[in-house]
């Protein structure tokens, strides 16, 4: 038998990260968890140290390393803080694979570290093809790496194109659940609460995806991570609503043929073909019940009432330094809508207007990426600060 893939897991704490240790837990002959990384949330990763004794594991504060030392005493592998120690463990020499699941840009660095100490990816996080596409899609060649999609609409795409020539694709065609908002009319989505925004119809997820699921910016990033995953231009990556969330994506060949890959949508399958592609897992969900589903249905998106996905777009036109700068502002401003301190609506006027002010650059190292990024986040902030003192922000 072949021996125990060896994982990082850079967020393991969140929605992807729990998943991903259950499939590692279900399997434990398959895989050996070697570095595992959180955020703030410390009795969670304790927890998981007990459990998976990993041989490095790091935080975002010193203080939180320290006080992570106090709890395991005897336990504690190498605890380890901020962005150096997250660059350790995702670079660290006992690992086959990096598992990159933490949330929003911050993801970026610590995944193209990966990448230039030659290991594989399962990426989750699409913040870092959205942000730098060109310069990691570059990297991935340069160090002959597999970069796999754990997002399950591009897990989709991944799975209906193999077997198959990329000359014979016509079209990418990405399905979304359309989120809570879906049916609701422009005039009541003014009111809009983080608890409204937070309730996903389909998916249990964390809660900057949960919001960017209700704006649609979520798919607008994800229409940017399939231009850069799969080297398709934009006007081939079409989006279609499908509420039900059992079509997870599709592809159009140039014979007329559509090829989809469906499932009940729980992120543990799109994780493990990640883990363990080219072979499948034996997860212990239900199966599909086609006949039990009444209906599959499949609509146009409304780019009035979800104008985050036209921006998307729009960015992804303008190219260079601007989904950076798209992704940053969005970060900010949905920051700033789970605070109560801007409006649902606000978060795409806030981007739409950030975007607007930028002159777009070409990018060539990550550090453009990471002034691009700095730049997005000052610029957003700056405009929800000024319509809180009353000004026209946007
Ligand atoms: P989450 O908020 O549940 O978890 C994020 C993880 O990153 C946590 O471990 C947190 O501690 C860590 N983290 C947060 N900020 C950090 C920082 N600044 N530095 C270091 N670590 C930090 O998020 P999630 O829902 O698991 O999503 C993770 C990524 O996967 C996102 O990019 C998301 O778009 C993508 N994704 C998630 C789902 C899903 O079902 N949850 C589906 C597809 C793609
Ligand atoms: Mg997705």
């Amino acid at each position: 038998m072949a021996s125990a893939k060896r994982l990082g897991i850079l967020g393991s704490t969140g929605s992807i990260g729990v998943s991903t240790l259950d499939i590692v837990a279900a399997f434990p002959d398959q895989f050996e968890v070697v570095t595992l990384t959180a955020g703030n949330n410390l009795v969670r990763l304790e927890e998981q140290i007990r459990r998976f004794r990993p041989q490095m594991v790091a935080v975002l504060s010193e203080d939180g390393a320290k006080q992570l030392k106090q709890r395991l005493g005897d336990e504690a592998p190498q605890i380890l803080s901020g962005i150096e120690g997250l660059v350790a463990c995702a670079t660290h020499a006992g690992i086959d694979m990096v598992v990159s699941a933490i949330v929003g840009a911050a993801g970026l660095v610590p995944t193209m570290s990966a990448i230039e100490s030659g290991k594989d990816i399962a990426l989750a996080n699409k913040e870092t093809l959205v942000t730098a596409g060109s310069l990691i899609t570059e990297a991935v060649a340069r160090h002959g790496v597999r970069l796999f999609p754990v997002d399950s609409e591009h897990s989709a795409i991944f799975q209906s194109l193999e077997g198959h020539r990329m000359d014979d694709v016509r079209r990418l065609i990405l399905t979304a659940s359309g989120g809570p908002f879906r049916n609701r009319p422009l005039e009541e989505m003014v009111d809009i609460t983080p608890a409204d925004a937070l309730a996903h119809p389909n998916w249990s997820m964390g809660r900057k995806i949960s919001i960017d699921s209700a704006t649609m910016m979520n798919k607008g990033l994800e229409v940017i991570e399939a231009r850069w995953l799969f080297d398709v231009p934009a006007d081939r990556i079409a989006v279609h609503i499908h509420p039900q969330s059992i079509v997870h994506s599709l592809v159009e060949y140039i014979d007329g043929a559509v090829i989809a890959q469906l499932g009940i949508p729980d992120m543990k399958t799109p994780i493990a073909y990640a883990l363990s592609h080219p072979n499948r897992l034996p997860l212990d969900l239900p199966a599909l019940d086609l006949c039990s589903l009444r209906n599959l249905t499949f609509d146009d998106p409304d780019l009035e009432r979800f104008p985050c996905l036209g921006l998307a777009y729009d960015a992804l036109a303008m190219d260079g330094t601007a989904p950076a700068v798209l992704n940053a502002a969005n970060e900010v401003a949905v920051d700033a809508f789970l605070n109560e301190e801007i409006a649902f609506l606000d978060i795409a006027r806030i981007i739409g207007a950030t975007l607007k002010g930028l002159k777009v650059k070409p990018l060539e190292h990550i550090d453009d990426v990471l002034r691009a990024d700095l730049w997005g986040r000052r610029e957003a902030r700056r405009l929800i600060d000024s319509q809180a003192e009353g000004g026209q922000a946007c």
